[in-house]
């Protein structure tokens, strides 16, 4: 589904990522972990396409097609998602306007017809419903006000509407109690585990890996994939420590 060859990418003239090379085939949860500063939250940002990061060489191919060529709303409408650390807030717009303006944009990106009023509250409230999240919440402007547990509620809620292929999470669990870490991990295994769709977990602890149990461990250090195994790789991270790891 996803295959990333040799990506070199730089922020302002500063190289971060120095040849990753990762493989996500359809029906798989990858984590990647990793210390702080290694490119993590640049790979997100370069494959949703976020301005000012630029892919200076390799390739990412997504169903076969040249990801980096692709604007930004051209890769959500092929399926890919991305969920941030910090979400942002929109004053003014409720969560029920946005996505459904973001659904049906997507929609039309694959020349399929926009859901209705009736249709998109029907779609929303189910999805609400199965994130314990009161639909009340949704009528409120996007993430203002809302705890950092609530953001990352509202997140899954809006990974259910938009029904993506490739989920990006990044550091999705950081903040989270206990019982939002739950609600989280159940609703990316919900959303998320299907034969034809992918994750990409993006983490710093194994906790959210107790919920959502990764196909894949990948260490990510100084820019590139320095490690990679199966879930007991991030038991030994948790162990261990990045240093003797990806040293
Ligand atoms: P991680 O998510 O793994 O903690 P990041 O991808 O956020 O790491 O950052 C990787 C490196 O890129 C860090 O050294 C960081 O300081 C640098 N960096 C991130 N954003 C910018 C930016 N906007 N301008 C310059 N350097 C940046
Ligand atoms: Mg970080
Ligand atoms: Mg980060």
């Amino acid at each position: 589904m996803l295959n990333i060859e040799n990506l070199h990418a730089e922020i302002g003239g500063k190289q971060i990522l120095k040849g990753l090379t990762l493989r996500v085939g359809a029906g798989e949860v990858h984590a990647i972990m990793g210390p702080n500063g290694a490119g993590k939250s640049t790979l997100g940002y370069v494959l949703g396409g976020r301005p000012g990061y630029e892919a200076t060489a390799g390739s990412v191919t997504f169903d076969g097609a040249d990801l980096l060529d692709m604007a930004p709303h051209a890769r959500a409408a092929a399926g890919l998602f991305l969920g941030f650390q910090y979400p942002v807030e929109i004053p003014g717009i409720s969560n029920v306007q946005f996505l459904r303006e973001a659904l049906n944009s997507q929609r039309r990106g694959r020349d399929e017809a926009p859901l209705s009023g009736g249709e998109f509250l029907k779609l929303a409230r189910a999805q609400a419903d199965a994130l314990g999240m009161d639909m009340e919440m949704l009528k409120r402007p996007v993430n203002v006000g809302f705890s950092g547990g609530e953001k990352k509620r509202n997140e899954m809620v809006q990974m259910g509407i938009i029904g993506p292929k490739l989920a990006i999470l990044d550091e999705t669990d950081s903040g989270l109690d206990i019982d939002a870490l739950k609600a989280v991990g159940d609703g990316i295994n919900r959303i998320m585990r299907a034969p034809d769709k992918a994750v990409i977990l993006i983490t710093h602890y194994q906790r959210l890996l107790d919920y959502v149990r990764p196909d894949f461990v990948h260490v990510l250090a100084d820019g590139r994939i320095v490690r990679s195994g199966g879930p007991e790789l991030a038991l030994e991270l948790e162990r261990e420590g990045y240093g003797a790891i990806a040293a």
